[in-house]
């Protein structure tokens, strides 16, 4: 899964910069504009700063399944009216008047969400639509709508859900322990494993680990393309990169 960043420019209408104090739900929504692709819906976006709609979203995944992020994780979209305080927003691209999304476009959707999830310790029934929050239709197809009856718009997004809990299951290794609560135990492997500050190949480096120990992991984040484990001791982050770590 590629994340590209192409963040709006901070403006009064589509980037407000509230900070979004909490993720509790995570919401997918259809664009609503057959044929158009990301980058074109991203541009829309960033064209309300000249004085336009409060509209935005987080991420937009286009019909090859690219996936463009418009605002900081940290901070509020404008996508799904009173959820706005407390979700991640997902705007879809698809190809025609159904709304159906395209396998590339679901694909992406589905790593996307599965990546939020574990992000902020969510489960798939934490993924909403927009419909479930103001019975606005999106995403189209898998909404109540004259050409498909609940019961059908419902199998539709279960079966996406499904999708992504095989995924989420899928990442975690079967032969390791996990605690009840999320916490793990790693041995080192590298001779000598750097302790980041935070979750980042660029940030400080507080210490080295050279015992090839056993050590604690309490809580884990993606950052620069590393998966990265919070040390239990408080000293900082260390990658969970196969070639350094194993569980245990
Ligand atoms: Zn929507």
């Amino acid at each position: 899964m590629k994340i590209t960043e192409n963040f709006l420019t901070p403006n009064k209408y589509s980037r407000l910069q509230i900070p979004l104090e909490k993720v509790a739900k995570i919401a997918v929504h259809y664009v609503g504009n057959p044929g158009t692709s990301a980058i074109a819906n991203r541009n829309y976006f960033e064209n309300q700063k000249n004085g336009g709609r409060y509209v935005s979203s987080h991420y937009i995944i286009g019909l090859q399944g690219e996936i463009i992020q418009c605002i900081p994780l940290n901070e509020w979209s404008y996508c799904t009216n009173q959820a706005n305080g407390y979700s991640v927003s997902i705007e879809c691209c698809h190809p025609d008047s159904t709304g159906k999304f395209n396998e590339a476009t679901e694909q992406s959707l589905a790593e996307l969400c599965a990546y939020l999830l574990e992000k902020f310790g969510l489960g798939v029934d934490d993924i909403i639509r927009h419909y479930d929050v103001t019975g606005k239709q999106s995403p189209l197809y898998w909404s109540p709508t004259k050409y498909q009856s609940a019961e059908i718009a419902n199998a539709r997004f279960k079966a996406f859900k499904d999708r992504v809990a095989a995924l989420m299951k899928a990442d975690k290794p079967h032969d390791a322990a996990e605690n009840a609560d999320g916490t793990f135990l790693v041995r080192v492997l590298d001779p000598a494993l750097n302790i980041r500050a935070q979750p980042s190949l660029t940030a400080k480096i507080n210490g080295v680990i050279r015992d090839n120990g056993v050590y604690t992991i309490v809580a884990q984040q993606h950052g620069g393309g590393v998966l990265w484990g919070k040390l239990k001791s408080g000293a900082g982050w260390i990658s969970l990169g196969s070639k350094y770590v194993k569980k245990i």
